[in-house]
């Protein structure tokens, strides 16, 4: 099963995904935690990275589809995968399918997960990262048995920098100009599934299990 996570930054991809992952078997793959594995690390696209993503802009399409490509031929994507903040772009979603195609395999579902930019405002200042697994939390939400540290691994929880409201605005801009026209290409292509996330997570997750099966 192939399962793309459609949405504004906040939306509740990461959220959703992780528990599609779980329930389908399915790697998680999210483009972003790729990028800050490689900040974490130093390495030489995360220092490329870095300076796209603290301005909330997009990483050009050339590095995101060189690394994508590559996640794609390890062995636990041979059954699917639920993608997570990739495709971005129309260029990305040309390129994925291309790619599926010549493979004679398609994206089967595209989640979009709807919520309004009033909402995202509040859940991205109130979202925390663990600097060690990632794990994701919201302050009100889905809050963390102790403050400020990961249930998961114990490790310190932080606001991202790109969580920061200036840069959440620059990046709901740049969600509705570059990354909104997905909704239709995936709409056209018969695969969108419209999903309410104004509602709880476990509704959320109910509505999208109803789809999937
Ligand atoms: P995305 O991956 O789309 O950027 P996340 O899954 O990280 O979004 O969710 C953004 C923030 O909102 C997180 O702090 C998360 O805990 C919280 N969140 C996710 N889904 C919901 C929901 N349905 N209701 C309230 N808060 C949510
Ligand atoms: P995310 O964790 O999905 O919110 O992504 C954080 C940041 O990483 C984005 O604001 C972009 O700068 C960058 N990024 C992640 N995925 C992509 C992508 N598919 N294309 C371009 N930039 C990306």
């Amino acid at each position: 099963m192939k399962i793309i996570m459609l949405g504004a930054p906040g939306a509740g991809k990461g959220t959703q995904a992780k528990r599609i992952a779980a329930k389908y078997n399915v790697p998680h793959i999210s483009t972003g935690d790729i990028f800050r594995a490689n900040i974490k690390n130093n390495t030489e696209l995360g220092q490329k990275a870095k300076a796209f993503m603290d301005k909330g802009e997009l990483v050009p399409d050339s590095l995101v589809l060189d690394l994508i490509m590559d996640r794609f031929t390890e062995d636990d994507c041979k059954n699917g995968y639920v993608l997570d903040g990739f495709p971005r772009t129309i260029p990305q979603a040309e390129a994925l399918s291309d790619a599926l195609k010549a493979n004679g395999e398609k994206v089967d579902f595209a989640i979009n997960i709807d919520v309004p930019d009033e909402n995202i405002i509040n859940r991205m200042g109130g979202r925390r990262a663990c600097v060690g697994c990632g794990a994701t939390y919201h302050i009100q939400f889905n809050a963390p048995k102790v403050e400020g540290v990961c249930d998961a691994c114990g490790e310190k929880l932080i606001l991202r920098d790109d969580d920061k409201p200036e840069t959440v605005k620059n990046r709901l801009n740049v969600y509705h100009t570059q990354t909104q026209p997905l909704i239709d290409f995936y709409e056209k292509a018969g695969v969108l599934v419209n999903i309410d996330g104004t509602q709880d997570m476990d509704k959320v997750f109910a509505d999208i299990v109803k789809v999937l099966g």
